[in-house]
């Protein structure tokens, strides 16, 4: 529920209720996000965003005070805030920043859950800062947060960017709050070869403008690149990393963890490395909903693969995560004709089969809810069906290694087209002839032996 002030004025909450303040708000992913967290900790709670303009911070807090349990602020709120709170915590006094605030005992109590959101990114990836070299690119608010809890780990921090005196501002704040920390301000030409660990904060590379990159090549020593964007899931700058030297992370789990630390400091909320994974990957699948839509103006995920590379495994779960209905194509046609795939080759024929294939494509594409829908292995075989297909839906091939497919079909006895002598020569000879005509239809195409990492890469993909 989005609110302007005067809304919120008059509001009267029913339960338990949180709220996001900032100015402007347009979309935001903190009401899905904490409503979600909530769920997982059996609260009975309400989460609102509220446009408060600058100039009525002072008084949208007072009622804060009487209506809500606590409060997020986002720009342009994080430090005007400060002066209007009763007592601030330790980091977010050092960095002027206060992106939580809690109610305790008649009083209002700020913190920052960025850093910890930053520092659990880096906890959950292993990455050790003491004694290493970091390269942070941008001197903004997430800047600061970032190069503030790389300085507490004992790393040397080279900050750069377009504006040399910017960055030189964000360098003497950190060193005034922390006066044994080695920070260091660096121009393109002067980031160390040895640089281990490449922090983006800035907007560059953030939808939609997704070819931006704050660096056109990594140090060669970077094992390590944190980008605090979401929107791509991969940005520009994470696939300049080779993936057998350089993990990424992007910014989701950051902004995952920096709202359920604000839960914990609101009501004492805990939660399980578990839940806090499937909750990262529903907020991934509501991002690639959100990007199907305005990236690709699109409202459907079509999966298209050959039989057996996991198209319904795989569909059934990206729908689960996406909040879309699952449709599989052959079992929506054995529901409409009343029959079963092989009894429609066998008492038809594969042309009448594939008649149904093209009239129900048009029916369910047609459809203005969006669905996530597996294909037959043949769907695509039919240019009069993708072009159907591509009017609303987005077309991800599944390209399953053999071997796996072959895995996969050992345990199938429903597969009209293997009912042949040699089924190994003839599956081998179906793949080989029909894996171009996917790759060329396909929009998106998703390699992975393992299935857990085909749901995460198809949701990343997108
Ligand atoms: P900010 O305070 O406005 O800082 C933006 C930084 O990026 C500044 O250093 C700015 O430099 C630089 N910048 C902007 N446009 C640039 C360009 N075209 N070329 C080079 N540098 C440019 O913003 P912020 O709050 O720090 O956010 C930065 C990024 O982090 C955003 O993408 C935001 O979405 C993301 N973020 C993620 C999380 C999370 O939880 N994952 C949390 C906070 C922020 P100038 O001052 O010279 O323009």
């Amino acid at each position: 529920m989005l609110l302007s002030f005067e809304e919120f004025e008059a509001f009267q909450p029913t339960r338990e209720t949180y709220a996001l303040f900032g100015y402007p708000l347009g979309h935001t992913m903190s009401p899905a996000l904490h409503h979600a967290l909530f769920a997982a900790a059996s609260r009975d709670a309400d989460y609102i965003a509220v446009t408060v303009p600058p100039e009525l911070l002072a008084d949208a807090l007072a009622l804060a005070r009487q209506k809500l349990a606590g409060i997020n602020l986002t720009i342009p709120h994080k430090k005007a805030v400060i002066p209007l709170l009763d007592a601030v915590d330790q980091s977010a006094a050092d960095l002027s920043s206060v992106n939580t605030v809690a109610f305790r005992d008649g009083k209002a109590i700020g913190f920052n859950t960025d850093i910890l959101g930053f520092a659990e990114s880096l906890e959950r990836d292993g990455v050790s800062l003491r004694g290493k070299k970091v390269l942070l690119l941008g001197y903004g608010g997430a800047a600061a947060v970032m190069g503030y809890h790389c300085l507490c780990e004992g790393a040397h921090l080279f900050i750069t960017g377009r504006n040399p005196e910017k960055a030189q501002a964000l360098c003497n704040h950190l060193t005034r709050v922390l006066p044994s920390a080695k920070c260091t301000v660096c121009t393109r030409r002067q980031i160390p070869k040895d640089t281990a660990v490449v922090l983006n904060a800035t907007p560059l590379g953030m939808f939609p403008r997704e070819d931006k990159t704050p660096l056109y090549f990594l140090p060669r020593k970077t094992v390590y690149v944190f980008d605090a964007i979401y929107n791509p899931p991969v940005t520009a700058l994470m696939k300049l990393a080779n993936p057998r030297r350089t993990k990424t992370r992007d910014g989701l789990f950051m902004l995952v963890m920096q709202a359920a630390r604000a839960q914990t400091i609101w009501y004492n909320a805990q939660f399980s490395d578990t839940a806090c994974e499937s909750i990262l990957r529903r907020m991934y699948g509501q991002m690639a909903v959100k990007r199907l839509h305005d990236k690709y103006h699109k409202r459907h995920i079509v999966l298209c693969g050959f039989m057996g590379s996991g198209k319904t495994t795989v569909g059934r779960k990206v729908a689960r995560l996406t909040g879309l209905p699952f449709i599989d194509l052959d079992r929506y046609i054995e529901e409409q004709t009343g029959m079963s795939i092989p009894d429609l080759f066998a008492q038809h024929s594969e042309p009448y089969f594939r008649d149904l294939e093209t009239k129900y494509i048009a029916e369910l594409t047609a459809q203005q809810e969006g669905c996530v829908l597996s294909l037959g292995g043949g769907a695509v075989l039919r240019p009069e069906n993708v072009a159907t297909i591509k009017q609303t839906g987005l077309l991800i091939l599944l390209d399953t290694p053999f071997f796996r497919i072959i895995k996969n079909l050992s345990h199938s006895t429903n597969r009209p087209l293997l009912e042949k002598e040699d089924k190994l020569a003839e599956t081998r000879r179906l793949y080989q002839a029909r894996k171009p005509v996917y790759e060329q239809a396909a929009d998106l195409r998703v390699r992975s032996p393992r299935l857990g990492e085909v749901v995460e890469r198809t949701l990343k993909s997108i």
